[in-house]
Parts: structure tokens; sequence; C-alpha cells
């Protein structure tokens, strides 16, 4: 009879939640209203940890966090059009930096949209996110929504992990169907990261390219820390003694501090080396192309990579392996007792040499008690309180702060760093930093730069709402780059660059319950972020930093154009 019939109805909100439960989801960010709210109670009352945020792109960059740091994509949730669109930007960024992600959007009534004719945040969604992630869905049917998302998540973990959006329009949800029905369509994805063994042959050639080297040199990128083959690097690296450069986000792979690392020493190696191995890093800007003046001319490559596009991207790769670098790394040291490879020490001596000289004269600069302030001094104290906190996450995002942090703080941890990445974009951190705390459970150290952290700053509102124990940190410096530039106009308004030097960000922290602290001296970063830390409660320290710290541009300024005529 009907009664019997209507109770046993579900819908597609609810059959999106278990499909999503089905395949291990259990966290979504996300902000909500029209046409997703429903659906963010219904996935919380199921049982999906709900992280309310205040701007979609923080909400997609903590569940890209999540992918990181988990393996597993992260999942977010917008409304339709402008919330669709501001998510859009943490999708493109999280596909660049090859992490698993997934974005589900609510959209507008289709026909409407399809007709043009002016529905509510009205926009053809599925089509618009398409060049900005791997793949994009639109579910219309209630049978698809199990589909979606299967094909979502071996989408994102396959291959180069990534972005992968899933448009929801508001019809879908409210479907309805037999829940017996329902509940028997979902399923489990199988085996959605399958290993990819590398053929025996890629890896014969690059071990007898390695065992001929005068100067190896390892580059270990975030692939190699996403593709948690810890164990197997750290192996294949001490079994050789082949010194290594961690890229930012490999940093603690092994620990910044091993004799092996090239941290401080990068220029000398890249002049030097004649077999570099690329373990999961892209010869992209960062390593600038892999070719010219900075980098030994004969150099010779070995790239151990998922995507067999990438390789011979910026230049000619001697010996491609493609496969997965857990996979890889076991095959060769495998292949280390028929074919051993030793770096000499002469190697090892002339890098150590270098990396002595340099750390000598970074110690004076980090070492400084001149105030106020600058980065070197007050990220040398944060250094300190961070050598005590090994397990503690580190979000970095600036400038100058991003630069100097990254070469003056040490990770002890795999993947314990999450910063600016691929692109090396602003308005990531708190994003980055909520999606840490609340994957980890661990407390975070989200350090910005005063003009970073403008982009996302009202997050510290979520991290205080989520009782999170993220120490949020500002490097201020009163501007862009500096604070100290010039209106080169007459107009009398601040330049360009300018923000505010004098502003105590420490108090939008205190508004919404947390602790703020105002730090003027690198003994005062020092102990507050100490006490910060241990009290695993929000807090956020502002560091006061003059207003002439800081270089145009940080370690990039080089990517600027000139201009050829002009004030300056
Ligand atoms: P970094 O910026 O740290 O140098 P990149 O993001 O440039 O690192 O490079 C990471 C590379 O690692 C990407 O090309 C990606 O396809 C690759 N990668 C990611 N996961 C794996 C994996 N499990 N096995 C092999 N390669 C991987
Ligand atoms: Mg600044």
């Amino acid at each position: 009879d009907n009664t019997t019939a209507a109770t046993n109805l579900t819908d597609g909100m609810h059959i999106l939640t278990e499909s999503l439960m089905a395949n291990g989801v259990s966290k979504m960010y996300g902000v909500v209203g029209i046409p997703v709210t429903d659906f963010a109670r219904i996935a919380q009352a199921k049982g999906i940890r709900y992280i309310g945020m205040r701007h979609e792109a923080d909400a997609g960059n903590a569940a890209a966090a999540e992918g990181f740091l988990t393996g597993k994509p992260g999942v977010f949730l917008t409304v339709s059009a402008p919330g669709f669109l501001n998510g859009i930007t943490p999708l493109k960024e999280a596909t660049e930096n090859g992490w698993p992600c997934i974005m589900i959007g609510g959209s507008s009534t289709r026909n409407l949209v399809d007709m043009g004719e002016g529905d509510y945040e009205g926009l053809d969604q599925m089509n618009f996110a398409k060049p900005f992630c791997k793949a994009s869905f639109r579910v219309d049917n209630l049978e698809d929504i199990p589909l979606a998302v299967a094909r979502a998540m071996r989408i994102a973990l396959s291959g180069r992990p990534g972005g992968v959006y899933i448009d929801f329009p508001g019809e879908t949800m409210g479907l309805s169907m037999d829940a017996d029905a329902a509940k028997a369509m979902i399923y489990t994805v199988n085996d959605p990261c399958p290993a990819m063994v590398p053929s025996q042959t890629s890896v014969d050639t690059a071990m007898k390219l390695l065992a001929g080297a005068k100067n190896p040199w390892i580059i270990l990128g975030k692939g190699a820390a996403y593709a948690q083959a810890d164990e197997e690097i750290q192996n294949f690296i001490h079994a050789t003694g082949i010194p290594f450069q961690p890229m930012s986000m490999a940093k603690g792979l092994l620990p910044d501090d091993d004799p092996l690392a090239t941290l401080s020493c990068r220029g000398l190696a890249m002049r030097t080396a004649d077999v570099v191995l690329l373990v999961g890093a892209r010869l992209n800007w960062m390593l600038q192309f892999g070719k010219g003046k900075k980098w030994n001319p004969d150099v010779k490559f070995i790239q151990i990579e998922i995507d067999p596009a990438e390789i011979d991207n910026s230049r000619y790769i001697d010996a491609p392996i493609v496969g997965d670098i857990k996979s890889t790394m076991k095959m060769m040291n495998e292949a280390l007792k028929t074919t051993p490879v030793k770096a000499s020490a002469e190697w090892q001596q002339l890098l150590a040499a270098d990396i002595a000289k340099n750390d000598a004269r970074f110690a004076g600069k980090t070492a400084s008690s001149e105030v106020p302030m600058n980065h070197y001094n007050a990220l040398g104290a944060v250094k300190k309180v961070m050598d005590k906190n090994h397990d503690v996450y580190l979000v970095n995002e600036g400038a100058n702060t991003l630069d100097d942090c990254r070469d003056i703080v040490n990770q002890y941890l795999p993947r314990h760093r999450l910063d600016c990445g691929t692109w090396g974009v602003m308005g990531v951190g708190l994003g980055y930093a909520i999606g840490a705390a609340v994957t980890t459970g661990k407390p975070v150290v989200s350090i910005h730069g005063d003009s970073a952290f403008g982009f996302d700053g009202m997050e510290v509102e979520t991290i205080c709402r989520f009782h999170l124990p993220v120490t949020v940190m500002v490097l201020n410096n009163g501007g862009i780059y500096r604070g100290d530039f010039e209106n080169l106009g007459t107009d009398g308004d601040p330049s360009p660059l300018t923000l505010d030097a004098t502003a105590h960000y420490e108090k939008m922290m205190e508004a919404f319950g947390g602790k703020g602290y105002f730090a003027t001296t690198p003994d005062e970063v020092e102990q507050m972020l100490a006490e910060a830390i241990a009290s695993k409660q929000p807090c956020m320290i502002n560091v006061q930093l003059s207003v002439h710290a800081g270089v145009e541009s940080g370690h990039i300024g080089n990517l600027n154009p000139k201009p050829v005529t002009g004030p300056l």
C-alpha cells in the first residue's frame, strides 16, 4: 500500500552520502546555501564529519591538504555559480600539485541553465570545470550517483593524482526512489590506485647510469612524499650515500639535518652533479626546467614518474622510469645487490664543505637579536621551537616568509610541511592548516606573510569554532614583499604594495575566543610559540617585523618583467 511505499523512499542526498561513505569518505569541508544545505545536514547526521568554512577556496584547500597527507581524496562542497567558481581555484591547484581532491557543487535547474533563461545562480558548471581538473561529471539520475563517486575516486587517485568535479543539480538531490533498491546500487570502488610497476629494463638502465656517475644527486619531490614510500627512499639513500635535495614539501622524508641533505648547497650541486635521479619531482620552473646556466651542461637525468606524459616535458630524459615510486624504489633497492652504487667520499666532501660555509653565514643572521625583527631572526626563533616539536605540522606561505622559512626551519618527519606548491600561490595557508589539523589531530603551526594571511584570514573563526590546535603566525612587515614602498604618483594613497604595518592581527583570534600574542623580539617569538603549541588551542602570534625587512618577490624576483620606461 501507499503508506509503506512512502516511508521506504530515499533521495539523491542520502544516496550521495551513502556512496561517499561506502568509499571511505569520513569528512567534508564546505560552505552551504541553496541547493546543498540539506545535503550537508544529511551527511553530518549519517556520520560524515562536516567542517563548515568561510570561503569555498579555503574548504577546497583543506580537502586538498587531506588528499596530500592521507593519499585519499579530500572532499569539499560548494553552492552554485559563485561558490562553484570559488572552489575551482583550489581544485585546479590540487590538480597542479598532483593531490587527490573531489569537489561537489550544487547546481541550478538544468533546462533553465541550458536555455539561458536566467535561473538563480545559473551556470553550466560541469563544462566550466573541465579545464581545471582531471574529470567533471554531472549526475542527472539517481542511478548515476554511485557511478560518479566511484569514477571520481578512481580518477582522483590513479595516475598522477588530481581534482575531480561532481556536479549535483538540486533536481537530482530531490529525486526519490525505493530505499532498498538504492542500497543495492551502492558499491565500493575496487583497487582505485593499483601499483604501477615499471619495466625491469627501465630500472636496469637507470641503475647502470647511476653506478657510473661521478657526482650522483637525488632530488625528492612532493610526489615522493605523497607516495608514502618513506622507508624505501631512506634505505636507498642510506645504502648508496647519494646526496639528496628535498623539494619544499619533500622536506622531512629524511631529516633536514642529515649530512647528505643538500638544502644549503643546492646551487653547487646543480652545477656539479652529473647524474640526477628525480623521484616524484618535475623539471618545472622550480628546477629551472632542468636546463640553462644553473645546471651542469652535461647532466643526465633519471626520472621516476607515474605520468608518462611528464617525461621529456622540458628537456631530454636519459633514463625514464614510468611507474609508481614505491614499486620502483623497491626494485632499485633490490637491484643494488647486483649493481652496487656508492657515492664517492670526494663528492660528499665537496658538498659538505659548501654546506658548512653557507650554514655558518646563515647562523649569524638567524641568531641576531636585532629589533625591529626581520624574517631571519624571527624565523630563527621559530626554528628553535620546531626543533623540539618534530611532530607539529608546518604550513607556510608568503614571499620572503615562504622562502626564508623553508630555508631556516628544519623538518624531521615526512609530509609535515605544506606550502604554496607548484604554482607558488598565496591564499592556501589557513585552508591547509585546517585540513592538516582536522585530518591528523596534531598541532599545526601556520606561518604567513601579512599579505598571504589577508586572502583567507576569516578562517580564524573556523579554527576557533572547531577548537583546532592551530597556531597562526603572521610575520608583519606591512606589505606585499615589504612595507616601505612609496606611491610614485601624487594622489597620496598607499603604494600598491603597502599594507598596515601596525595592524594587530592577533586581535582577530581574540575576537573569536582564541588566544592572541604580539611578539616584538626573537625571545618573545620563541617563548610564545612554545606556549601556543603546548596549549593545543587556537592561538595567533602577530610578529612585528621592520617595514624594511624582505626583498621584492622573495627569491623569484627574476620572474618580474622589467619596465623599459617609466618611473622605475
Ligand atoms: P615538487 O614540486 O616537489 O618538485 P612536483 O609536484 O613537481 O614536485 O612533482 C611531483 C611528481 O610526482 C608529479 O609529476 C607526479 O606525477 C609524480 N607522482 C606523484 N605520485 C607519484 C607516485 N606515487 N609515483 C610516481 N610519481 C608520482
Ligand atoms: Mg609582508
